[in-house]
């Protein structure tokens, strides 16, 4: 293995949250109005970014429209107008009380709980939750760990915002891997372990490894796959090149990989403004290193990456430097969504229009996808068919695993942003995910949604 090259000059990692932002040599140029702005809306909304972030990816003479900007800078808009001038009147005040009362009732406004997250995935092993993790499609677990729950900086669209705030009963997050292995143990259908968050490369080396490692044993040769859903790749790729524990992490990733399993990281990249410094393509040339690959995938997002030109960077760039296109997600209905979310007609185009400017290397990534109920939504046209407009839909995943890649078909509506706004096209009264659990005894629907 290369070793690190950076070992003399090590980055530090300087993160800042609301009040520190102000001692950070960039705050300067932030426009007096836009600063209020982040004050405010950073008490309802999460707010971190680093030094990196300040230095290598937002173009100061760009802002505010600077895509990195506004993917971690909170902006008035963010808010719905009356919660902003309330919030904004409270500050100015100082009556801290009312503050938090109304940040508190503003946060509820928002979704805080998107598609059953914290009710509906998890499993239980002898009557018992386990906790840390979900359970929604047959061959993936999802696992939580507690000391991964949180990021290097955080995205102003993150549907996993609540817990960064406190809003969010952490208790659900996993100490250990216990649990998780005596239920991989019992459930040899499982393929697939997503190690997930927040950012689970917040961790150190040795604290990953102590998830990671039991992971390996021999009775869970049916555990295949391992992977590591991870944000460091852009907001921090100094984890992989300079920390201290860097080389450590890479190491750990070759015993997993010697270990016989395939280990991909699912790269979150945003723009590919996040793949331009020389330290993310070092990143991206060690992880491979190890055998490990690197995956990307991303929301499709109003002010941020809305843009064909922007798709086709990251995929091209992606596929030379080594991280495999695999999703394009739909802005999930929480949050900030009002500011983030594009109508899925338009996300849709952007879609294809990236698609069709890439080569057939850059066409392992599918979407628009949207994470809801039932499954993966994926939108794979607007055709019409015999004479009615339509969205043609089919789910890339799905609880009941029979309805995977089934198209099916809703009414063409230009202002839909969600699936849970989609009807039925050609007058039909259900799609099929309805009608499955529709014709399901009470009994067996329980059991779909336990563990499905
Ligand atoms: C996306 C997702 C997975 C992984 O799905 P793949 O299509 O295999 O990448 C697993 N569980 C949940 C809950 C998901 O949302
Ligand atoms: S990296 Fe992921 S979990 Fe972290 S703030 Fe961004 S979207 Fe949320």
């Amino acid at each position: 293995m290369e070793m690190s090259s950076h070992a003399g000059s090590q980055a530090k990692y300087k993160p800042y949250n609301r009040s520190s932002i102000k001692r950070a040599p960039q705050w300067e140029r932030i426009p007096p109005e836009l600063r209020e702005a982040v004050e405010v809306v950073s008490h309802v909304l999460p707010f971190r970014t680093n030094q990196y972030v300040l230095d290598e990816l937002i173009d100061w003479d760009r802002i505010p429209d600077d895509p990195i900007y506004r993917l971690n800078f909170p902006h008035e808009s963010m808010l719905d107008p009356d919660d902003y001038a309330t919030l904004r009147d409270l500050v100015r005040s100082g009556d801290k009380q009312r503050l938090a009362k109304e940040i508190h009732a503003a946060r509820t406004r928002m979704n805080p709980h998107p598609a059953g997250q914290l009710t509906d995935n998890v499993p239980q092993l002898d009557g018992e939750v386990v906790p840390g993790i979900q359970h929604k499609y047959r061959e993936t677990v999802l696992f939580f760990p507690s000391a991964g729950q949180t990021c290097h900086a955080y995205c102003t669209f993150c549907f996993r915002w609540p817990q960064f705030v406190g809003e969010e009963d952490l208790r659900f997050a996993a100490k250990d891997a216990e649990g998780l292995c005596a239920y991989l143990r019992r459930h040899p259908e499982v393929t697939d372990v997503l190690i997930t968050g927040g950012d689970p490369l917040i961790m150190r080396t040795a604290t990953l490894e102590r998830y990671l490692e039991p992971l390996l044993a021999p009775d869970l040769a049916h555990v295949r796959n391992i992977r590591i859903g991870t944000k460091a790749v852009g907001y921090w790729p100094q984890r992989f090149v300079s920390d201290v524990d860097a080389d450590d992490l890479l190491r750990l990733f070759e015993r997993v990989v010697g270990a016989g399993k395939h280990l991909a990281l699912m790269g979150h990249y945003n723009h590919p403004a996040e793949l331009r410094p020389a330290v993310a393509h070092d990143a991206l040339r060690r992880i491979n290193g190890t055998g490990a690959v690197v995956r990307m995938q991303s929301p499709v997002l109003r002010h941020i990456n809305d843009d064909p030109a922007a798709w086709h960077e990251l995929w091209t760039e992606g596929v030379r430097l080594g991280a495999i296109p695999y999703y394009m997600f739909v802005e999930r209905d929480t949050g900030a969504r009002a500011y983030f979310e594009l109508p899925l007609t338009e996300a849709y185009d952007i879609f294809r229009a990236a698609y069709a400017s890439v080569s057939g290397l850059a066409r392992t990534v599918r979407g628009p996808s949207m994470s809801a109920f039932p499954g993966k939504v994926m939108v794979d046209g607007t055709p019409t068919i015999r004479g009615e407009k339509v969205f043609a839909l089919q789910l890339l995943q799905a609880r009941r695993g029979h309805l995977v890649r089934q198209p099916f078909y809703a009414r063409f509506d230009p202002e839909v942003t969600w699936f849970d706004q989609l009807v039925p096209a050609f007058g039909d009264q259900r799609f099929p995910f309805e009608e499955e659990t529709a014709t399901v005894p009470a009994q067996g629907r329980r059991l779909d949604l336990v563990g499905a």
